[in-house]
């Protein structure tokens, strides 16, 4: 028996979709590990990557640089 895992051990995300603009900012609720795609775009039929950043960089907006993910 093991009690050891926690639910806020999970990791949250903040992330946006570079194409449509969804993001975490509008929905208010932070992403998890497996969300990969935009839910929006994928029911477009579209794949889009989510740029995504770490819940707990206590920041609205992606890191400047535009090196993230495509
Ligand atoms: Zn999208």
């Amino acid at each position: 028996m093991s009690f050891t895992v926690k639910q806020t051990d999970i990791p949250l995300w903040h992330y946006s979709c570079p194409d449509c603009g969804f993001g975490s900012a509008e929905t208010g609720y932070h992403a998890q590990e497996h969300m990969i795609y935009c839910e929006i775009c994928l029911e477009d039929s579209r794949q889009v990557k989510l740029r995504r950043w770490p819940a707990d960089a206590d920041s609205g907006a992606p890191p400047a640089g535009g090196s993230g993910i495509r």
